[in-house]
C-alpha cells in the first residue's frame, strides 16, 4: 500500500519510517526543504534513539523516501496521513492553519479515492472541518479518519512499534479495514485496537494527555506537602503506585511537565471545553500547579546557593526529558530563565539539545560535558536526568566547583549520601 505522510517532524518521521518496516510504501513530505535535503542525502534531523536504523534499512529496501513534492505525494498515496505540527496560539488553543493547509492540498490534488488520516493531535470538530475542505473542493470519494499517537520521545520507535493500543476513529468501513491493514502487524501480535467514531478518537488522545498531566501534578503538589511535613515523596509515591488502580508510573516528582505536547495538549483541552461553555476544571488545576511548580524550583535553588546575584549556575540538561534533543517548554529552560532574571551566570550542558538551544539562546554558556560545565560553579542544577548524570564523578565535580552545592531537580541522588559528602544537597520532596 502506497503511504503519503505529511510533515516529516518527531511523529512524522518516526510513524513513515515505522510503517515502512511494516512493509508498506511510505513518502514522507515536509515544507522545510532543509530538513528533505538532509534525510535524502542520509543525515536525521532529529536525536531518536533506534530511528535512524529503521530509516536506513527501510531506503535501502526502496520502501522509504523523503519529497519536498506534496503533489506527487497525494497522487500517489491511497493513504495520507497529516502529521504536521498544531502548536498552540496565545489563547491556548491549537492552530490548525497547516492542518487545513494540507488538506486544501489534498482536496486540490486527490486523483481517485483517499482515506485521509490526521496522526498529529487535533480538537474534536477537526475531522468534520477536513472533511468540509474536501466536500467542497474535490469530486473524487474520499474518507477522513483520525489514529492519534501516542508515542513518547526518547523511545518513540518502540512506542510505535509496542503500542498500548491502537486508536482507529472513522466513520465508514472502508476507511477502517485500510487502517486495520495498515496495522496489522501490530494486529497480529495482540495490540488492542480501539475502533470508534472520529470525534471519540480525537478526544481520547486529549483525555489521555490531560490524565498524565494531572498525575504529574498531582506528585508535584503531594512532593511540596512532603516538604512542607518533612515526608519522602518517593516512599509516598511508591506506596500509592503499588495499588493497581493508581499505578506507579507518571508519579515522578519535578519541575513540571514541558515538552510540546503535554502544555500544549491540557492547554487545548481546556480551551475546548470552553468552546464548548464547560469549564474543565481539573485540567485548568493541573495547568496552574504545573506553572506554580516550574517557578518553585527558583526558591528551592535559592534556598540551597543563597542570594544569586553574581553566581555562577552549572545547569546539566536542557531538553524536556532524557534522550531527546526537543527543547519546547523545558522547564529547564524556565529555571534559565529565572536564574538570569535574579542575576546568575549561567553554564549549560545537555548531551543532544545544545545545537536547538544555541539556535534560541546563542547568548549562554555551553560546556563541552558535565565537568566542564561545573568548572567555578557556585552550584549545580540537574536540571534533566540524563544517564550520563546518573553517576557522576562527586569528588571530581567538587574538586571543579567553588562550594558542593546541588540541586537536583530530577531526585537522581540520595540526599544522605550527598549530605554524608559534605553536599549542600536539595531534592523535590523529599522532606
Ligand atoms: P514537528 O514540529 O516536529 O513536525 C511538524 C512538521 O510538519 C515540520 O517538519 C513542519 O515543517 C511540517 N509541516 C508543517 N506544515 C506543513 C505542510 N503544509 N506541508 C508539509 N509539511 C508541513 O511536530 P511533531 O512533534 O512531530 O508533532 C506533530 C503532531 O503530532 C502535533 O500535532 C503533535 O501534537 C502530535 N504529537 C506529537 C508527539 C511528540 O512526542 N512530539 C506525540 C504524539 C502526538
Amino acid at each position: 500500500m502506497n503511504i503519503c505522510m505529511v510533515g516529516t517532524g518527531y511523529v512524522g518521521l518516526v510513524t513513515g519510517a515505522c510503517l515502512a518496516d511494516f512493509g508498506m510504501n511510505v513518502v514522507c513530505v515536509d515544507k522545510d526543504a532543509d530538513k528533505i535535503a538532509a534525510l535524502q542525502s542520509g543525515h536525521v534531523p532529529i536525536y531518536e534513539p533506534g530511528l535512524e536504523e529503521v530509516i536506513a534499512r527501510n531506503e535501502r529496501a526502496g520502501r522509504l523516501s523523503f519529497t519536498t513534492d506534496l503533489k506527487r505525494g497525494i497522487e500517489d498515496a491511497l493513504a495520507i496521513f497529516i502529521a504536521v505540527g498544531t502548536p498552540p496560539k496565545p489563547d491556548g488553543s491549537p492552530d490548525l492553519t497547516f492542518v487545513r493547509q494540507v488538506a486544501e492540498a489534498i482536496a486540490e490534488h486527490m486523483n481517485g479515492y483517499k482515506v485521509v488520516v490526521t496522526k498529529s493531535t487535533v480538537p474534536t470538530g477537526t475531522g468534520r472541518m477536513i472533511e468540509q475542505i474536501l466536500r467542497a473542493r474535490s469530486r473524487h470519494e474520499f474518507s477522513v479518519a483520525s489514529n492519534p499517537e501516542f508515542l513518547r520521545e526518547g523511545s518513540a520507535v518502540s512506542d510505535f512499534l509496542r503500542p498500548d493500543r491502537v486508536v482507529i476513529g472513522a466513520g465508514d468501513a472502508r476507511a477502517i479495514e485500510i487502517l486495520k491493514e495498515i496495522y496489522s502487524p501490530l494486529y497480529l501480535v495482540e495490540t488492542p485496537f480501539v475502533i470508534t467514531d472520529v470525534t471519540s478518537a480525537e478526544l481520547i488522545k486529549y483525555a489521555s494527555n490531560g490524565f498524565l498531566a494531572v498525575k504529574i501534578s498531582f506528585i508535584n503538589e503531594i512532593a511540596k506537602m512532603c516538604e512542607l511535613m518533612g515526608a519522602d515523596v518517593h516512599d509516598v509515591a511508591r506506596g500509592m503506585g503499588l495499588d493497581k488502580r493508581i499505578g506507579g508510573k507518571f508519579l515522578h516528582p519535578g519541575p513540571g511537565f514541558g515538552g510540546s505536547c503535554f502544555p500544549k495538549d491540557t492547554a487545548a483541552a481546556a480551551d475546548l471545553a470552553r468552546q464548548a461553555g464547560y469549564n474543565f476544571e481539573i485540567i485548568e488545576a493541573t495547568i496552574r500547579v504545573n506553572e506554580k511548580t516550574k517557578r518553585r524550583m527558583i526558591e528551592k535553588i535559592r534556598a540551597a546557593a543563597g542570594p544569586l546575584a553574581g553566581k555562577t549556575a552549572a545547569v546539566l540538561g536542557l531538553s524536556f526529558k532524557p534522550e531527546t534533543d526537543d527543547i519546547r517548554e523545558s522547564p529547564a529552560l524556565a529555571v534559565i530563565e529565572d536564574l538570569r532574571k535574579e542575576g546568575a551566570r549561567v553554564r549549560a550542558f545537555d548531551p543532544a539539545a545544545m545545537p536547538n538551544a544555541r539556535a534560541l539562546h546563542p547568548d549562554l554558556e555551553y560546556a563541552k560535558d558535565a565537568y566542564d560545565c561545573a568548572a567555578g560553579a557556585d552550584f549545580l542544577v540537574l536540571a534533566t536526568e540524563w544517564n550520563v548524570f546518573r553517576k557522576l564523578d562527586l569528588d571530581r565535580l567538587a574538586s571543579l566547583m567553588r562550594s558542593r552545592t546541588m540541586i537536583d531537580l530530577r531526585n537522581v541522588y540520595e540526599p544522605a549520601e550527598l549530605r554524608r559528602l559534605g553536599w549542600t544537597y536539595a531534592g523535590v520532596g523529599r522532606g
